[in-house]
């Protein structure tokens, strides 16, 4: 078994049929090429919440998309998940780390920069992917919450601000029962646009806002951030928060 079908989370066979006719070039019956998103995240997650680590939760949540390959990779496997080869085929990467940033090697931001800027990759940057180094290097901030994290079980009521736009079609507003808290201000460029907006309940009762989801677009590429999705709490096994990620990929990849 090839690397590549190794790392294929589902439809392995479709893919490398998809790969070999790639390879061979043009043939007739050759069926239309899938595109192909990248689930990465660092192996920190507890197992008790993500047995199979969140790449495994978001790349199951993605799985009814026509059209896409879902393949999952980890800062764990050779070549910190991302082998030119893989890298180099992906319409859109997904970006799960908390611990272990630091670890992601220079020449790996450079070329995930690259693929953005230049080639117009799709990349979505989910919770606290907002302090990973290809995140910092595509906003060009240090991306912190000035108001500081506080993981004390607040909900979240997350509000769709931008009803026409592709992210949200078919979300209505809606709650995630507890997690961690990012506080406002967030040291990134003003989004081109506020996707979701969100308001805290805190176990005392308090409430404050924080923006949950946000766009831009750097260099060819289209760049999300979803703020939810703390390791703790089953976030991305919720299914209004599948259904943003089944949103976001397409539009991160041009298609909407
Ligand atoms: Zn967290």
């Amino acid at each position: 078994m090839s690397e590549m079908d190794r790392r294929t989370f589902i439809g392995g066979g479709v893919a490398a049929a998809c790969a070999t006719s790639l390879m061979l070039g043009t043939q007739a019956d050759a069926k239309p090429q899938k595109r192909r998103v990248i689930c990465w995240s660092e192996g920190t997650a507890p197992k008790n919440i993500y047995p199979a680590d969140i790449n495994h939760a978001i790349a199951e949540g993605l799985s009814p998309l026509k059209g896409w390959d879902v393949v999952t990779a980890s800062l764990n496997d050779a070549d910190q998940g991302l082998p030119d080869d893989l890298l180099n085929s992906a319409s859109v990467i997904i970006w799960w780390g908390h611990m272990r940033h630091d670890d992601v090697k220079t020449e790996l931001v450079n070329k995930l920069v690259h693929r953005v800027k230049e080639e117009g990759m799709g990349f979505i940057g989910t919770h606290s992917a907002h302090w990973s180094r290809p995140f910092k290097a595509l906003m060009g901030t240090p991306c912190g919450w000035t108001g500081g994290y506080n993981e004390d079980g607040s909900s979240v009521a997350v509000s769709v601000k931008a009803p026409k736009h592709p992210i949200t079609k078919g979300i209505k507003d809606f709650v995630i029962p507890h997690t961690e808290r990012y506080t406002e201000r967030f040291e990134a460029p003003d989004p081109e646009q506020l996707i979701f907006d969100g308001v805290y309940t805190l176990p005392n009762g308090k409430t404050e806002p924080s923006r949950q989801g946000m766009i831009w677009t750097v260099g060819k590429g289209r760049v999300f951030y979803f703020q939810p999705g703390h390791e703790s709490y089953p976030i991305y096994f919720q299914e209004e928060v599948r259904q943003v990620f089944r949103n976001a990929v397409p539009w991160a990849a041009h298609l909407k």
